[in-house]
């Protein structure tokens, strides 16, 4: 089977080594130095400051976003969210869940987010925006510089979900101001689902983070902080990730030779993928794209997404991503991140011309 999903996708074969060895115990110095090192090559490669900070956290994406929000915000705050799909809703479902007050730009399946959209709130106080940098169920990757400009004048908290983006599409932490980077192990780093990191500006741990009292041990990002400085976690971490971990940062600042070879990598396969993918009977999205993924649309060929999906996996043994409600029917997403190799993409390639046929017009 190969993987041209969205996480977990498909992984390298010096992850796999690393997967396979038994999982040491954690406690040591040896533990701490590997930490202290993933530390370092994770803030380099979002481009952070020495003084910024890393939560590691065992838990999945979701759970990071969550806890990203009650580290940071309360209930006398007020936020933005952007709810473009499946993931702004759950930044909207979190703030309704811990009660902080929020406005919400809704944006319907196909609509763009333009600056005259986001101008109609520019009039309101907030105290931070929410996104997810790159809308993982559309695939619509929204403009950063934008949103970070409007934060800035503003002086808001620019909260980014980077998850699906990371490793796809550039992700400069310090460049635009955020100040707070959710990533997670299962997506652009390709490793196994059970650890995100949470990237965190000097300004917001100093200014909210150390002076809040959220609702929960687990999750209280000082502890984690604390213990970070030390190369430790406050509870078990998912240790075989955390190695997994360490070996990807090593892999892409040493041996490929840094974020921008991974980026220029990915983004040309993308491309010429986008441009071959052309004369087969779907249609890509006009809204901006990640390079994480390319959204194959057929509503307008008479061809049903989820008989794509199946056809694909169990006669071509390729996962794509199939899509949820209402796009269940009309989309297929092809996931970009991972391990791809030259001629992986001919196989996916030759595979979705038989099943979609080529386009006729
Ligand atoms: C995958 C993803 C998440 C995390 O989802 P989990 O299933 O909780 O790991 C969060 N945000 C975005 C944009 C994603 O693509």
């Amino acid at each position: 089977m190969k993987y041209f999903s969205l996480g977990p996708v498909e992984m390298f074969p010096h992850t796999l080594k690393v997967a396979k060895k038994q999982v040491p115990y954690f406690r040591t110095s040896e533990f701490s130095e590997m930490m202290l090192e993933s530390e370092k090559l994770l803030k380099k490669c979002i481009n952070a400051e020495d003084d910024d900070r890393v939560v590691f956290l065992t838990a999945s994406g979701t759970a990071a976003m969550e806890a990203t929000v009650f580290n940071i915000f309360t209930t006398y705050d007020k936020l933005l969210v952007i709810d473009g799909g499946t993931f702004g809703h759950r930044f909207v479902q979190i703030c309704e869940t811990y009660k902080i007050a929020h406005d919400v730009i809704s944006l319907k399946f196909g609509e763009c987010l333009t600056p005259e959209k986001l101008d109609e709130y520019r009039g309101n106080n907030y105290t931070g925006l929410l996104v997810n940098i790159h809308e993982t169920s559309t695939g619509q990757l929204y403009n950063i510089k934008m949103l970070s400009e409007f934060c800035k004048s503003k002086n808001m908290y620019f909260v980014v979900d980077a998850i699906s983006s990371f490793l796809a599409d550039e992700c400069n932490f310090s460049k635009y101001g955020i100040d707070a980077a959710i990533l997670s192990s299962q997506k652009g780093l390709a490793l196994g689902p059970g650890m995100s990191f949470i990237i965190l500006s000097q300004k917001v741990v100093n200014k909210r983070i150390a002076k809040n009292e959220p609702l929960s041990l687990y999750f209280n990002f000082n502890d984690y902080i604390k213990n970070q400085k030390n190369g430790q976690t406050p509870y078990t971490p998912a240790v075989r990730i955390a190695y997994e971990l360490n070996d990807m940062l090593r892999y892409i600042v040493y041996k490929e030779g840094g974020v921008e070879v991974r980026l220029n990598n990915i983004q040309s396969d993308v491309n010429e993928f986008r441009k071959r993918i052309c004369v087969c009977n779907a249609e890509i999205p006009d809204y901006p794209l990640s390079y994480a993924v390319t959204p194959l649309l057929f509503n307008k060929r008479g061809i049903n997404a989820e008989d794509v999906y199946m056809k694909m996996r169990y006669e071509h043994g390729i996962t794509l991503t199939p899509c949820g409600g209402e796009l269940k029917e009309i989309m297929v997403r092809v996931g970009h991140i991972g391990c791809h190799t030259h001629s992986d993409y001919e196989l996916l390639l030759n595979a979705l011309e038989k099943v979609i046929g080529k386009c006729t017009n």
